[in-house]
């Protein structure tokens, strides 16, 4: 296997550039236990700031302030409604029963985006035999249902109607910034739809590793004290702190170039036999294919991408996903699909 040259595999497996490793080997740090990291302090502002929430706290994943987010707001026994492909069922090694005690119940939205009306009906009636339904969790953007961006009015109906019974609202938003730059919709209106969110450092934005959880100052509290019993409370983390402070300078408006790329490779894959998008509208960084019209499996195109040092990778045999970043141009874009051009032209 060659040296993977042209990493289309996740937004994850970005490498922090010189500016960024600057930031980091001249951060300011304090403990963070103590609430006296200056830079992660920062961050959390800038965070909270960012999305008009009340505050912000710094964890290590993106996935803890999921699992944070779901403990503080369910009981054991409560039920979670969410989207069939939710990263937080397939993903995070099932955490929502392991640390909420929690139940998901799935709807089935399209691409990953659901209606008010689904929550209507998915909502359990209050009974003393049946699961009382505690919070409605939403992805933006919808990874497995293709880095979709949810229409910021579908989440205010989905809210209001969270409200009138009573639950909560909270959004994975490892990408949400993706779905910003995408909509122009403004990161607050999305945050105004929600009871907590966070945003991951580790994807677009290049980070080397974090992610911030916000919401309101009592949730902010409680989130702290999760981050302790997990093990995620840290000391001087304004060294990976000032990646974040950097990232959110200088990555984010450079996302719609990812987009444009995730899009000029769609139409590149759509003029190879036997490739078919799924979906067929490529919205932000993500592009899914299915390759079952090939006459290779996911796997076999891998393994043979990889010899030409190309990374891309796959849901199962027939779905692959190839992902965009700061660290893919369009010249590798178009060496990508030229290769793949020619091993499934044999
Ligand atoms: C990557 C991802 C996560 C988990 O984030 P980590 O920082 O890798 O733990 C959660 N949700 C979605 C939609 C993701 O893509």
């Amino acid at each position: 296997m060659s040296k993977v040259r042209i990493d289309l595999y996740s937004d994850t497996h970005t490498q922090p550039g010189p500016a960024m490793r600057e930031a980091i080997a001249s951060a300011e740090v304090g403990d963070e236990q103590h609430g006296t990291d200056p830079t992660t302090n920062l961050l959390q502002d800038m965070v909270a700031e960012l999305l008009g929430k009340q505050a912000a706290l710094f964890l290590p994943s993106g996935t803890m302030c999921n699992q944070i987010a779901y403990r503080i707001w369910c009981q054991p026994g409560d039920e979670i409604i969410a989207d069939v492909t939710a990263h937080t069922i397939h993903s995070e090694t099932g955490g929502p029963a392991a640390i909420a005690g929690a139940m998901m119940r799935t709807v089935d939205g399209k691409r990953g985006i659901f209606t008010a009306d689904q929550i209507e009906a998915a909502l359990r009636p209050s009974k003393r035999n049946v699961p009382r339904s505690a919070l409605v969790s939403v992805e933006n953007t919808c990874n497995f249902g293709g880095g979709t961006v949810w229409p910021v009015e579908t989440l205010q109906s989905i809210f209001q109607r969270t409200r009138d019974v009573g639950i909560k609202c909270h959004m994975d938003g490892a990408r949400l910034l993706n779905a910003v730059v995408e909509s122009g919709t403004p990161a607050t209106d999305y945050a105004a739809t929600q009871d907590s969110l966070w945003i991951d450092l580790s994807k677009g934005l290049g980070c080397p590793v974090g992610a911030v959880i916000a919401g309101d100052s009592d949730f902010i509290e409680q989130a702290f004290r999760l981050k302790h019993l997990l093990g995620g409370a840290m000391r001087q983390s304004g060294i990976i702190a000032a990646a974040g402070v950097y990232a959110l300078e200088n990555n984010v408006e450079r996302l719609a170039e990812d987009h444009e790329n995730a899009r000029h490779l769609a139409s590149r894959l759509r003029d190879i036999p036997g490739i078919r998008l799924d979906p067929e509208t490529v919205e932000t960084n993500l592009v899914f294919f299915d390759v079952s019209h090939t006459p290779f499996t996911a796997p076999e195109i891998i393994s043979r991408l990889l010899e030409h040092g190309i990374q891309i990778g796959a849901r199962d045999d027939t779905r692959m996903r190839a992902v965009t970043h700061l660290d893919i141009s369009r010249a590798m874009v178009d060496e990508a699909a030229d290769v793949l051009g020619d091993i499934l032209r044999g």
